[in-house]
């Protein structure tokens, strides 16, 4: 589509009432104290955001409890459901815009981003599974002949969604879409600085068709909110994506409650190797660029440890440097700019305190650093390439989910793959070389979910995102994304 700065200017002008919970079909306010929602472009108050208390969510899953046990949903014909989840989909495709805008003035993210990744996948995946959900059949199984062995799939009752911040509307819609093609409840609980979206999504729900009751959404902290969600008895399934640290905690909750499945999609550190027989390093340099500072390196499979054979590495070091000097950090909703605001003053600060600690123990600030645009009220970084980084350092460990990229210098294959496996996470990786045999090698001697090669970053609704290590497990996207929400059950027939 194409962007008009008119249309997102004045988009962006409207106010925003304050929000509310969505429970069994009905907009209520939260028993909490509402939450201010900050833009992160300016750090203006846009509206508050409802709070759910313990009391709230256990209506919301009891909600979803009666809609999954009464068959309003699930024992809607498959061409019916189907339908519903295709008219979501439209309806999303005639809101791109005012989503996008309304997005980015939640969290930062840059428009041009935004659209594609926002509205725009979020469709594709109501689409994608709309039409999966008549294409997955039960089985019959070869057992004796006086046996009908029958594999039934069953929606496994009510799915609690907690998502993140950083693409909260294409995030929800890979946990929402396959939990609702396969015929489940749903409890969406959004991030605090990013719920906007999720709730209009709710709206445009209702009004494609899915039931009061089917899909609900709880706002507030995640301490209060997200903890009553996850410790409720009535949830069957968890499906998460964020932090580790709140990955834990949920396994807890579990333990605590009624042992829920949890699937946990977490962070990243994922590296890009750059081997000097890359077929191109002038692009490898932009590539490598792109793929930690695109939405101010608030991405998941963000390549955030750059590995490079040390012959090339000062010549790379210096071209990915002005790759990254060209990239225009500013206001989120312009169309000029490439990098946006950093999603909360939170983040900022935490991504700066990396920086020190990482010149501490003797990283080398190439660029960046520091924070920028400080005058508009907002919250930006510059672009930050740290060199020298070793294997004990901190940034060379954590993630920082901030666009800080951290430069270790590597001298033959083996130690390569070493420091590429040298931490918790294993999310995500790239290799950049001409020798397929090393390309091959590569790509089985990484522990991660995805590994790019000669690219980073590509990804598409048919492929599975899954993480290994400590980036989580089960996978979102594609048919195997399916799996999380269904039972299978089996039928043993005597004939
Ligand atoms: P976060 O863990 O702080 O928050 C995620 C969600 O969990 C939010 O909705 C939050 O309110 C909720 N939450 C927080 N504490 C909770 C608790 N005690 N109980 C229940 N819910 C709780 O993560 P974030 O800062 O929003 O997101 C950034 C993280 O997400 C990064 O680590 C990033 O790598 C990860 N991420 C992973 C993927 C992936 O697919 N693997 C994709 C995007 C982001």
């Amino acid at each position: 589509m194409t962007l008009d700065q008119a249309t997102i200017d004045r988009l962006a002008a409207a106010p925003v009432a304050p929000a509310k919970l969505l429970i069994n079909g009905e907009w209520t306010e939260g028993e909490g104290e509402p939450m201010p929602v900050l833009s992160p472009i300016d750090g203006s108050r846009m509206t508050t955001l409802a709070s759910a208390s313990a009391g709230d969510v256990a209506r919301a899953c009891a909600a979803a409890r009666a809609a999954f046990e009464d068959g309003r949903w699930r024992n809607m014909a498959p061409a019916a459901r189907k339908a519903v989840l295709h008219r979501l989909a439209d309806l999303i495709d005639r809101e791109t815009l005012p989503l996008a805008v309304l997005g980015v003035r939640d969290n930062g993210t840059d428009i041009g981003m935004a659209v594609k990744a926002e509205p725009g996948s979020a469709a594709q995946t109501f689409r994608y599974y709309a039409e999966a959900l008549d294409k997955v059949y039960g089985e019959i199984a070869p057992v004796q002949s006086n046996v009908l062995a029958m594999i039934h799939r069953e929606p496994v009752g009510v799915v609690a969604a907690i998502v993140p911040w950083n693409f909260p509307l294409m995030i929800g819609a890979w946990k929402v879409a396959p939990a609702l093609a396969m015929g489940n409840s749903v409890v969406l609980k959004p991030a605090e600085t990013a719920s906007l979206t999720l709730l209009r999504l709710a709206e445009l729900a209702l009004e494609a068709g899915v039931p009061p009751g089917v899909f609900n959404v709880v706002t507030g902290p995640g301490r209060v909110t997200g903890e009553a969600l996850a410790l409720s008895p009535d949830v069957d399934v968890l499906v998460f994506t964020g932090s580790g640290a709140t990955g834990r905690r949920l396994l807890q909750y579990s333990a605590q409650s009624n042992l829920k499945r949890c699937y946990l999609e977490l962070g990243g550190k994922s590296p890009n190797i750059v081997f000097a027989d890359a077929p191109d390093l002038g692009a490898a340099a932009k590539a490598a660029a792109m793929a930690i500072f695109r939405n101010a390196g608030q991405v998941c499979v963000a390549g955030s440890r750059l590995l490079v054979e040390a012959s090339v590495h000062d010549r790379f070091v210096a071209e990915l440097a002005e790759a990254a000097k060209k990239m225009k950090v500013g206001n989120p909703l312009s169309l000029s700019t490439q990098i946006g605001a950093v999603n909360s003053l939170t983040q900022l600060e935490g991504n700066l305190g990396f920086v020190a600690d990482a010149a501490r123990e003797g990283g080398e600030i190439v660029i960046g650093g520091g924070r920028t645009l400080e005058e508009t009220g907002g919250w930006y970084m510059d672009p930050t390439v740290v060199t020298n980084v070793q294997p004990q350092h901190r940034l060379y460990q954590q993630e920082v989910f901030g666009p800080v990229l951290a430069v270790t210098p590597f001298t033959d294959e083996a130690e390569a793959l070493r420091l590429a496996n040298a931490t918790e996470f294993g999310l995500a990786a790239g290799v950049w070389t001409s020798n397929l045999s090393r390309a091959h090698r590569m790509v089985r001697g990484i522990r991660s979910g995805v590994v790019h090669v000669n690219t980073y970053g590509g990804a598409d609704i048919t492929v599975p995102l899954s993480g290994t290590k400590q980036s989580g497990n089960g996978a979102d996207k594609s048919m195997h994304a399916l799996d999380k929400y269904v039972d299978l059950k089996t039928a043993w027939i005597q004939l």
